[in-house]
């Protein structure tokens, strides 16, 4: 990897993942790679492919990602865990994580226990945009 690279990676918590998929254009399979970054401070997904059997080649950015695509993802680069401390202001807590992740009033409690016990985790960008919006809101997060 050279040093623009390494650069890039971490100040945009660069994920990335390569595959085989069918090909848009005519079905062989293809070589796709996924890429998963924190861009204007929200996770983004850009894929591309390039076909050996019919030379078509692409790129699309900013595409929502299937459970398929981001398990591949979290397989190959490992989970990012949230680290909150103990002492961090619940209701602080849980307004950061019902505004990012837009979860109910039930599913942001257990998400704050996860939280505060450390098992609340996923890709790095995600866990990154977490952490950031914490730390606005005054909570010492971390990412590990
Ligand atoms: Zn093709």
């Amino acid at each position: 990897m050279d040093t623009g690279r390494a650069l890039a990676r971490d100040k945009f918590h660069l994920q990335s993942v390569e595959y085989a998929a069918a090909c848009p254009a005519c079905g062989a399979a293809a070589r796709w790679v996924a890429a998963h970054l924190l861009w204007s401070g929200r996770p983004r997904w850009d894929t591309e492919y390039s076909c050996a059997a019919c030379g078509s080649a692409a790129a699309i950015c900013g595409v929502t990602p299937d459970d398929a695509l981001r398990e591949r993802l979290l397989a190959a680069n490992g989970s990012t865990t949230l680290r909150v401390p103990a002492s961090a202001h619940r209701a602080s807590v849980m307004r950061v994580l019902r505004a990012v992740l837009g979860l109910g009033l039930a599913e942001v409690r257990e998400a704050l226990e996860r939280a505060l016990a450390g098992r609340l985790t996923g890709t790095r960008p995600e866990m990154e945009q977490l952490a950031r919006a914490l730390r606005r809101a005054g909570v010492a997060a971390e990412t590990r």
